[in-house]
């Protein structure tokens, strides 16, 4: 992948099952399963699907003992880290640990005293895996509100490093940290405070953010700001929906920043009056086909000659509307003239033949 974040801040490597968390490791996309984790054929179904989609790491929700023991199962099963979310019952990481998990979340608001942690962290240790401390502006400690008198970015950062101490006391360092608000710019003020102070690696979340439009707004400001700062390590956009969203979204937001290439780029106009061409359902039919496609590649679908042969000179391949027909350029060059009818096959073929053509290369390479 490439990542062009010169000034990123170098933090702590941290591996994850097959993958690493910080460091010069690139920035991953994170999603939460919402079948139930003891239901493991869903809970399987649900992860293979993302992994599809790109998904990097899998958190998923740990409430009981039959959902840490089905993590056997589903780990055996997957291909990407397997996260355990623990909530309240320290019992459930240990048990979470010795299944399989290759990290524990967990939450310091919401897991009680010293002691707790003390023993998740021998079993931590025992078997290598690294942990989250995940603060929730939802589910900060009472005596922090008290003191803060709300989840303010110091409350939530106080509550992190709280939990940092205790885990160096203990001599543990393989530690990602999340500081997540529902408010923006709490949540850019805590993770920019957090990252002066300490050098573990960061996951990166705007919590609660809502569905698909709210939330990409949001996470793409609040993830998006730290990143071009060069803060952050990982990422979960928060989607009330389907998490396949959650992964779409946090990639477009890293392709954005130019921090990883994946998948096909559609550079595509909003059209006007000038367009004679049904652009927005044609637009629409290419991405739905290519959804699959893992391989980096520009492709531009413009609704006239004002920018249209422009950008799709400038993308490996395009397409230009007309007056009921579309111009294709391919590397930079016209090479055909396309009734609008067939626009969506030819160009999806096209774009097969160049993705071939690509792989070719690089085999002869
Ligand atoms: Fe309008 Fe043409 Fe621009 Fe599309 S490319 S928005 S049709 S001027």
């Amino acid at each position: 992948m490439n990542v062009e974040r010169m000034n990123k801040k170098l933090t702590k490597k941290v591996r994850v099952g097959n993958t690493f968390i910080g460091g010069d490791a690139p920035i991953t996309v994170q999603s939460m399963t919402n079948t139930k984790t003891e239901d493991v054929k869903s809970t399987i179904e649900q992860i293979l699907k993302l992994e599809e989609y790109g998904c990097d790491i899998i958190r998923v929700a740990v409430t009981n003992f039959e959902s840490a023991s089905a993590l056997k199962i589903i780990k055996k099963n997957i291909h990407i880290p397997l996260v355990a979310d623990i909530q309240f019952d320290y019992r459930l990481a240990i048990e979470s640990a010795k299944n399989g998990a290759d990290k524990i979340r967990i939450n310091p608001g919401n897991i009680g005293d010293k002691e707790k942690v003390k023993e998740v962290v021998k079993v931590l240790k025992y078997y290598g895996i690294p942990l989250r401390i995940g603060v929730n502006s939802g589910s900060l400690q009472k005596e922090l509100l008290a003191k803060y008198g709300a989840p303010t970015a110091d409350a939530l950062v106080e509550s992190a490093l709280r939990e940092v101490r205790l885990l160096e006391e203990l001599d543990f360092t393989d530690i990602v940290i999340s500081i997540k608000s529902s408010d923006v710019l709490t949540m850019i003020k805590a993770y920019e405070s957090v990252s002066q102070k300490v050098d573990y690696p960061l996951h990166l979340g705007v919590t609660e953010a809502g569905p698909l439009i709210k939330s990409t707004v949001k996470s793409s400001v609040g993830i998006g700001v730290l990143l071009y700062k060069g803060i952050g390590d990982t990422i979960r956009v928060s989607i009330t929906g389907d998490p396949v969203e959650e992964v779409k979204v946090g990639i477009e937001l890293l392709k954005s920043l130019n921090l990883k290439k994946y998948g096909i780029n559609l550079i595509s106009c909003p059209t006007c009056a000038r367009c004679n061409v049904d652009l927005i359902s044609i637009a629409d039919k290419v991405e739905r086909r290519l959804t699959s496609i893992k391989e980096p590649l520009n492709v531009a679908i413009m609704g006239c000659a004002v920018n249209g042969p422009g950008e799709a000179r400038e993308a490996d391949i395009g397409i230009a509307g007309g007056n009921k027909n579309f111009v294709l350029f391919k590397k930079g060059k016209i090479e055909k003239t396309v009734a609008e009818s067939e626009v969506v096959d030819v160009l999806i073929d096209e774009i097969k033949k160049l993705l071939d053509e690509k792989k070719n290369i690089v085999k002869r390479q």
